[in-house]
């Protein structure tokens, strides 16, 4: 896919809004090894812009696992249902902590086809999930979305 354009300055602003979180997996930027990518909900590809409304923060492995889908299929049907969008949704609704907050429940079809396509429950994150939350870093803490 081309890589396309996004100013600096609406960079920022997309950066700040999720409090330096991706907006999936919810992993913090700043104790992350690879830089985070400012992200198309629906792709260039698909139709849409490059306006706020349609970026998001995304890390390395959310961005790779999502590339230009905007679907998958809820795991408990395998009925398709749209990815979350965090312009659109509240992660709450979607989503929430297992009891020790090391993994994402999706609680909708699109919660469960996000966490799956996405892969939101990675190893590596649930690993550096039990180290944050043992320093009292994980989960962000921020206000609701
Ligand atoms: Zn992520």
């Amino acid at each position: 896919m081309p890589r396309v354009y996004i100013a600096a300055e609406t960079q920022r602003t997309v950066i700040e809004r999720a409090y330096n979180c991706c907006e999936y997996c919810q992993s913090r930027a700043d104790y992350a090894t690879v830089s985070f990518a400012v992200e198309h909900i629906v792709p260039i590809s698909r139709g849409d812009t490059s306006d706020l409304s349609n970026l998001a923060l995304s890390c390395s492995g959310c961005n790779g696992h999502k590339y230009n889908k905007t679907e998958g299929s809820d795991p408990t049907d395998g009925i398709p249902a749209p990815f979350f969008n965090p312009r659109q949704q509240k992660w709450q609704d979607h989503f929430c902590w297992n009891e020790d907050y090391t993994h994402i429940i999706g609680v909708t079809p699109t919660g469960r086809a996000t966490v799956e396509a996405l892969r939101l429950n990675r190893p590596g994150l649930v690993n550096m999930r039990q180290v944050l939350y043992g320093i009292g870093k994980h989960p962000p803490d921020r206000p609701e979305a």
